[in-house]
């Protein structure tokens, strides 16, 4: 035992690389992509700290190529899900008495390991898996994920270090234990940083971890196993399965030693999850903890007072970067009549410009989308659009997928207030407009507030603090994460903390201590220097 009372390494946000002509970045990056996409990866799962393999293999193809095969994976069955419970839980005891700094250089020297030689190998296995640009790679893969490692690190030393008061003769104490049992992460494709956090934030609060990543996202998910081996994780603490979600989750929710749940994804499912969890409360140890973000409905509000080249950039960015398969992804736009031409011709010039396709070719600003179930549910939405007397589409609403699951940037204007497109999460590069009457600002506040189940994130877009003070405050349940002048998407790490209420989440904040500190179960230790030697209190005396 040593006597160090450690601080941590003080966090910075991973500076973005431009990945510009000429850039060492850009060389780098597409030295790692065309290494991947010539040869098939192995990818086996990873309990115990082995690796598994099973008997059926399945092939993982790029949304933006889908006849080429990069990949294979080992599909799992029940047994492999038992075994990663019980790896899960043997290792636990060791894991969880592990000095925390000990813990902490683990994710510490992952971040750094990232920042340097993994940072190339998770954006190319992101670009390819998932079809993101460079960009959206390397903010997600690389620096959301770095900075999830560190700021971890911080915001775990912060809460250990919130202990109570204590009064004369007593000493009092805070243990920040971890869950008792094993915690489930079930993980999107859309992020790979969000998938890889989900493992990491409760492992790193000294709980050890089943995953069951997203199908979607196995391709990158081995680099993540990599990266954790790479820096001394110990095996069993994260058991990384490739199962059938129901299946895995019929087995996992029957567990009594199952402590919580870690999730982001749809809202359906995530409702399913608590519903079966309470339906199983009685076979539990312990209440389990329920941390789930899932859908949005985010919204652009633009005032008359805004700045239209403003306006429209924050459109396209928000509403189309990663062909829109963001939760945070703007799907929904308030535009004033009086600016509404000047903003119409503007965005459909730009609209214009945007090419799609490959990530390799870093001239296009949208690749494709994940795979061909919501390519066909995206194409059925247009089509519909397409008949329909109450809509029209002003831009867009092509669709191709004979080499890549492609959808045109697609823009449908709206008189209907409570239009399908208006309320629905799509989760793809579709934008409802609705237009207001100038005169009718807060009624339209009103408007968005209840129009869909959501509560994510939103934007105001008005030079007139009069109207953005009023936005605040009618909208304050509409998101969790509001933005002023600024687009809807990209929240970072430790300055922007994310989630939302409603229907979008329980809000735990990825991205700050308050979703650390769901994963721990403090137990208040009380020390009294002098005990009391007779039952007699004062008031009992004649
Ligand atoms: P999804 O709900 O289809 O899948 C998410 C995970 O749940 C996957 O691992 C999947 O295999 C698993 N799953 C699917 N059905 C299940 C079931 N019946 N029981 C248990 N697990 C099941 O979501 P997706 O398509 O991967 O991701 C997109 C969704 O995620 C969108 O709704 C988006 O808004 C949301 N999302 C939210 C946030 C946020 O922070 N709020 C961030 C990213 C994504």
């Amino acid at each position: 035992m040593n006597n160090i009372i450690s601080t941590t390494p003080i966090p910075k946000c991973e500076p973005v690389k431009s990945y510009g002509p000429e850039t060492t970045e850009r060389k780098e990056a597409l030295m790692e992509y065309d290494k991947l996409m010539n040869k098939v990866t192995d990818i086996p799962m990873w309990i115990d700290g082995k690796n598994i393999k099973s008997k059926r293999i399945k092939n993982i193809s790029p949304p933006h190529n889908h006849k080429q095969i990069v990949g294979k994976y080992y599909e799992g069955d029940k047994k492999h899900i038992n075994a990663a419970i019980e790896a899960a839980l043997k290792r636990k005891k060791k894991w969880e008495e592990m000095a925390w700094e000990d813990r902490a250089s683990i994710f510490l020297k992952a971040a750094d390991l990232l920042a340097g030689p993994y940072r190339q190998k998770m954006n190319a296995a992101t670009m390819i898996g998932q079809s993101k640009n460079i960009f959206q790679a390397e903010i997600d893969a690389a620096c959301e994920l770095i900075d999830f490692l560190k700021f971890n690190v911080k915001f775990m030393r912060e809460i250990y270090t919130g202990q109570p008061e204590s009064s004369s003769g007593i000493w009092n104490k805070m243990e920040y234990r971890p869950l008792e049992g094993f915690v489930f992460a079930i993980t999107p494709f859309n992020f790979t940083s969000i998938a890889a956090n989900l493992c990491i934030a409760p492992a790193l609060m000294g709980n050890t971890i089943v995953w069951k990543p997203s199908e979607s996202q196995i391709y990158s998910t081995k680099v993540i196993i990599d990266l954790l081996k790479e820096a001394g994780l110990p095996d069993g603490v994260i058991n990384v399965i490739y199962t059938d979600p129901i299946m895995t989750s019929d087995i996992v929710f029957k567990h009594p030693e199952f402590a919580g749940v870690h999730f982001t994804g749809s809202t359906t499912v995530f409702k399913n999850i608590w519903k079966t969890i309470g339906q199983n409360i009685n076979i539990y140890k312990n209440y389990p903890k329920i941390v789930g973000e899932t859908g949005g409905k985010d919204f652009i509000l633009a005032h008359n007072s805004a700045n239209t080249k403003e306006v429209v950039t924050a459109l396209i960015r928000g509403a189309f970067e990663y062909q829109g398969q963001k939760c945070s992804a703007a799907s929904r736009a308030y535009l004033p009549k009086s600016k509404w031409k000047m903003i119409q011709k503007e965005l459909l010039k730009e609209l214009k410009t945007i090419s799609i396709g490959d990530p390799k070719d870093f001239s296009n600003f949208m690749n494709a989308v994940i795979h061909e179930q919501s390519f066909n549910k995206l194409r059925n939405v247009i089509n519909k659009v397409k008949k329909d007397k109450s809509a029209k589409i002003i831009f867009g609403g092509n669709t191709d997928k004979s080499v890549g699951y492609f959808i045109e940037p697609t823009v449908i204007i709206t008189k209907k207030k409570d239009y399908f497109t208006l309320q629905q999460e799509l989760f793809g590069p579709i934008l409802t407009i609705y237009i207001y009457n100038d005169t009718e600002f807060d009624k339209t506040l009103k408007l968005i507030n209840h129009t869909s189940e959501y509560g994510l994130t939103g934007a105001i877009f008005a030079k007139n603090r009069d109207v953005i003070s009023a936005a605040l405050k009618e909208l304050r349940f509409s998101a969790g994460n509001f933005y002023i002048n600024d687009k809807p998407t990209g929240a970072v790490v430790s300055q922007q903390p994310f989630g939302g209420g409603r229907a979008s989440g329980t809000n735990d904040k990825a991205g700050s201590y308050l979703n650390l500190i769901r994963w721990t179960s403090p137990r208040t230790i009380k020390e009294n220097f002098v005990p009391a030697t007779n039952y007699r209190y004062d008031f009992l005396k004649k």
